[in-house]
């Protein structure tokens, strides 16, 4: 039976991360012998609603994967992290979004995306998913689903009183008519800057940067601070919150981590400056471990990393 009952809605992206290590990036036209070949789920909605489902809130993920095993290997992980599936469409036509990594020693890397499925993610889809919309406590969005889904996801969710959280990732310019329904953007500095025209970002100028997106509708924006944690700009002004102190391996799902953590914690009634403390801890936690949704933390584990500090 098909779920009604969900404090989280996630709409967006999933996507299989084939990563290979290597000492130097190829050069076009050359074959080179990298590392090991490892396959992780990934995909920002993916992601997001994981970790919005291992903290333990009641989280769906609606989201379009092929008929192939990488769809399998996203499920596995869904179900291991306690992620409602019921709106999940399975495409007959469309493979599975696939991302193909290298990285070198130093870290830098080369990424080609191809969407597949995530791209047929329609407004039809989401209508189907309106007994969970109109009962959740907040939507998260991302941008790695076609742009035409995401406005009408937004309005859904406007008209039914469920509070619309957009992360404007890969960042792009966004329309008027999207902005005025997000009742809270997450943005990290590059997205600010993207989004904003400001040429600078930090903890003492973010709240000045981001005063357009306010002025178009924006309730509350989150920037992003990577360790320095983040800054919540609203109409009352700027709150700064710390971030936490570890020793980070990998970062590359910090983000990811956060804006699912800040939907669990709304979804739980906590107000917008504990979200983000709760949020910071559960990325800062993230970012000690390798891998995407593998590397989330639990509730519990989080909780502990609070009372720590
Ligand atoms: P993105 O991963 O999208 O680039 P950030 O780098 O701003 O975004 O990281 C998102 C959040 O993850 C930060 O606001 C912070 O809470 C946490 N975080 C990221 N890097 C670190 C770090 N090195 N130490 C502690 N927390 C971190």
């Amino acid at each position: 039976m098909r779920s009604t009952g969900c404090d989280v809605v996630v709409i967006g992206s999933s996507n299989i991360d084939m990563t290979v290590r290597c000492r130097e990036l190829p050069l076009p036209g050359q074959t080179i012998l990298g590392d090991d070949f490892v396959i992780t789920p990934g995909g920002k909605g993916a992601n997001q609603a994981v970790a919005a489902a291992k903290l333990g809130a009641r989280t769906q993920l609606i989201a379009r994967l092929g008929n192939d095993v990488f769809a399998e290997a996203s499920m596995n992980s869904f179900s291991r992290a306690g992620l409602g599936t019921d709106y999940i469409v399975r495409d007959e036509t469309s493979p599975s979004g696939v991302a193909l990594i290298f990285v070198d020693e130093n870290g830098e890397n080369q990424i080609v995306v191809a969407p597949g499925a995530n791209g047929k993610l329609t407004p039809a889809d989401i209508d189907r998913a309106l007994p969970v919309i109109e009962n959740a406590k907040v939507m998260v969005l991302q941008l790695e689903i076609p742009m035409e889904t995401v406005r009408h996801a937004a309005q859904l969710a406007t008209q039914h009183k469920t509070r619309v959280i957009l992360n404007p990732a890969p960042a792009r310019v966004l329309p008027p008519s999207l902005l005025e329904q997000v009742d809270i953007l997450i943005a990290n500095e590059t997205e600010v800057l993207v989004l904003t025209g400001a040429d600078d970002v930090d903890t003492s100028t973010a709240a000045r940067a981001c005063g357009p997106l306010l002025e178009a509708g924006v309730e509350s924006v989150i920037t992003t601070l990577g360790k320095n944690g983040a800054v919540i700009t609203s109409g009352v002004g700027a709150t700064k919150v710390p971030g936490f102190k570890v020793k980070a391996i990998d970062t590359t799902s910090a983000g990811d981590t956060f804006a699912g953590a800040i939907a669990c914690a709304l979804a739980q009634g906590r107000s917008l400056e504990d979200a983000v403390h709760f949020a910071n801890a559960a990325a800062a936690l993230s970012a000690t471990k390798q891998g995407a949704q593998v590397s989330m933390p639990t509730r519990a584990e989080v909780e502990k990393m609070i009372e720590s500090q």
